[in-house]
């Protein structure tokens, strides 16, 4: 027997049905049973329209997943909760929750994925906040478009921050300033004149951000933040221009934070630009927060010296038009492809308002340096020879409103892809956009393209160091401890392998995760055991964190089970059903073809409905629950299949 719910929170005016992942909200969700073991994860092997069983006895049962007594948390728990000892509100609010004359630091993303990169360091009444970066939706977060740092703690503290200082114009760096400029109480922001222009063009597009206070930093700018908190910035190799490191002195010593870089090579292999560790070598640095993006990879970095070579073969070998790919922030890579173009003859046409809006940037601000009647407008494609054409585009990673996949798939207003195309992908891929870009791949060489990536050719360098070149920077620059931030943990503790071929121990190399209150005193950095919320902030559309997380459980569940919408007409007084229940389903199973559990279903509903109806003055909601709980129950048993069931009534 179902008991009423009367705990559960009125629902607002509106709404005609209430989520199905609200009412499993808490207790953690239980997905099923089996052998008397709660299995958290959703059943595997899931395609629509498949025919319900019917045989108990004699289906093929799936392979069992059992997380015995303690489930472990699915990703997305983790990633869309606050962790376990998190600080509640009042205890954010609390002055006395850190030590006094004790200098804190805190990650608040990057450090469990790819993207949303953002820490910060707290002493006192100071707080300086290091990058504000965006994270790209994955397979976790359907339909969202971005993910960005959670400032809840920031924001509480907002009077305490001295300073937000971007290390460079990638997305994943400052591309949530937008978002929380105004509630961190519109710091500075500290930045070179490339990331100003940027920023600029970014908030220019939202009108309700607060006119960004920026001050432009140059190398070796010296620039006090606060009483306790200076900052001394130098040049990385990266992949946009003016990438610049971090040397921030605090009580506690100096903390060096790399932006994200690369150690670059001649085309002989010897490392060029060596002069700032040279620098940081004399700086007695305490701690280095080591970009990890490519940890895990042996070897050194290729020369983009290389790359550009190799893309100009290519570029000379094709006969007919050439469509290249690659980031839209990757400056430094687009200038090298125009003057290659502008050498060999080739007119570029660019396919992508960022990197458009990227070139613009740079060449207005005199980094990238060519004849500007070498661009022209992508209109004018079909007025110019096949062999005169590089065309320059974004979406490399196969996302599905860039300009790549437009072309691919035929939706472009001025390009289609013709046989004897040469495609390039001068890019790696993201992980986790593999079968996108996969995809991509495939269905250029069906319409008859020939297609050159990275795997082929070293037609890309990566911006972020690999491990030999990671082990020579701490040789060279021998801090005392090593905190490895961007990318997620298996990446980060390539590290402790690594620097242990030259004897660095293994406990001086910091492992932490999104959000731990991190206490670092002269001579050490240790966990504190509490946490700040580090959790995903979603942005849909313009909204900011309006996308819930129970919002994002509903898309999972619809995108893995399907959905079953029942219409039931009842008599408003007797609660009488008054016709047969309408059945409507999606992603779940085909109806035409499962008469038999339709009217299954229509019999359960009319036997729940007899139940009720003696009561007089039937409440919808409770029939809604009834209804819901026991068909859930009904076709679970009948399928093994969850999906969401959505009651209607209409009472006449
Ligand atoms: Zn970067």
């Amino acid at each position: 027997m179902v008991a009423r719910n009367n705990n559960k929170k009125p629902l607002p005016t509106g709404s005609l049905v209430p989520s199905e992942a609200e009412q499993k909200l808490k207790p953690p969700r239980v997905v099923h049973i089996e052998n008397g073991q709660v299995v958290v994860a959703p059943p595997q092997n899931k395609t629509g329209n498949r025919k319900p069983k019917q045989n108990q006895s004699n289906r093929n049962r799936r392979p069992k997943r059992d997380f015995g007594r303690n489930p472990l948390p699915s990703f997305s728990e983790h990633r869309l909760h606050p962790k376990e000892g998190v600080l509640s509100d009042s205890e954010m609010n609390q002055t006395s929750l850190l030590k006094k004359d004790t200098v804190y630091y805190v990650p608040l993303g990057g450090l469990e994925e790819i993207g949303r990169n953002c820490g910060f360091f707290e002493y006192n009444d100071e707080i300086v906040v290091i990058d504000m970066g965006i994270q790209f939706p994955e397979a976790e977060t359907p339909g969202v478009d971005w993910i960005i740092p959670n400032i809840s703690y920031l924001e509480k503290k907002k009077k305490k921050i001295k300073g937000l200082i971007i290390t460079h114009g990638h997305y994943d760096h400052f591309g949530a300033v937008p978002y929380v400029l105004e509630k961190l109480g519109n710091p500075t922001i500290y930045g070179t004149a490339l990331i100003k222009a940027i920023l600029e063009k970014k908030l220019a597009e939202m009108p309700n951000v607060p006119k960004m206070k920026f001050q432009i930093i140059k190398n070796h700018d010296r620039v006090k933040l606060s009483q306790n908190f200076t900052a001394e910035f130098f040049g990385v190799s990266h992949t946009i221009p003016d990438t610049t490191g971090v040397v921030l002195e605090t009580p506690a010593g100096k903390m060096v934070h790399f932006a994200d870089f690369r150690l670059e090579y001649d085309e002989h292999g010897n490392p060029l630009n060596m002069e700032e560790f040279e620098w940081l070598a004399k700086q007695n640095i305490h701690s280095l927060l080591m970009d990890s993006t490519n940890a895990d990879g042996e070897g050194h970095s290729t020369s983009e010296k290389i790359v550009e070579k190799n893309l100009e073969e290519l570029f000379k070998a094709a006969e007919g038009r050439i469509i290249l790919s690659t980031f839209a922030s990757m400056i430094e890579r687009l200038g090298e492809i125009i003057t290659i173009a502008e050498r060999i003859g080739r007119k570029v046409l660019i396919n992508g308002r960022s990197m458009k809006e990227n070139i613009e940037i740079a060449k207005t601000l005199g980094y990238l340096k060519f004849n500007p009647g070498v661009i022209i407008p992508l209109e004018e494609i079909k007025n110019i020879p096949d062999n005169k054409i590089l065309l320059l585009s974004t979406g490399a990673q196969g996302q599905e409103n860039a300009g790549l996949m437009r072309i691919v798939t035929g939706q472009h207003r001025h390009v289609q892809i013709k046989a004897g195309d040469t495609v390039i992908f001068s890019s790696s891929v993201i992980p986790g956009n593999e079968r996108s870009v996969q995809n991509l791949k495939d269905n250029f060489s069906r319409q008859g393209a020939i297609v050159h990536t990275n795997q082929d050719l070293d037609i890309h360098s990566s911006g972020h160091c690999l491990a030999e070149d990671l082990l020579t920077v701490v040789k060279m620059t021998r801090p005392q401890f090593v905190i490895p931030v961007h990318a997620h943990y298996y990446k980060r503790a390539a590290n402790i392998q690594t620097l242990k071929k030259i004897g660095f121990p293994k406990e001086k190399v910091i492992m932490l995760d999104n959000g731990y209150i991190t206490e670092i005193t002269k001579n050490n950095v240790r966990f504190t055991g509490k946490t700040v919320p580090a959790y995903y902030i979603l942005v849909d559309g313009l909204g900011v964190g309006d996308v819930e997380a129970v919002v994002m459980r509903d898309r999972r569940h619809l995108s893995e089970e399907g959905m079953i919408v029942i219409v039931s007409t009842i008599n408003k007084k007797t609660g009488q059903l008054l016709k047969n229940p309408d059945i409507i389903s999606r992603g779940f199973i085909y109806l035409r073809d499962n008469i038999e559990l339709i009217n299954q279903v229509r019999d359960k509903i009319k036997n729940t409905l007899n139940q009720t109806k003696s009561q007089r003055n039937a409440d919808s909601e409770y029939i809604k629950t009834l209804i819901r709980e026991q068909v859930s129950d009904f076709l679970y048993r009948k399928t093994e299949r969850r999906p969401m069931v959505l009651p209607v009534i209409i009472e006449v």
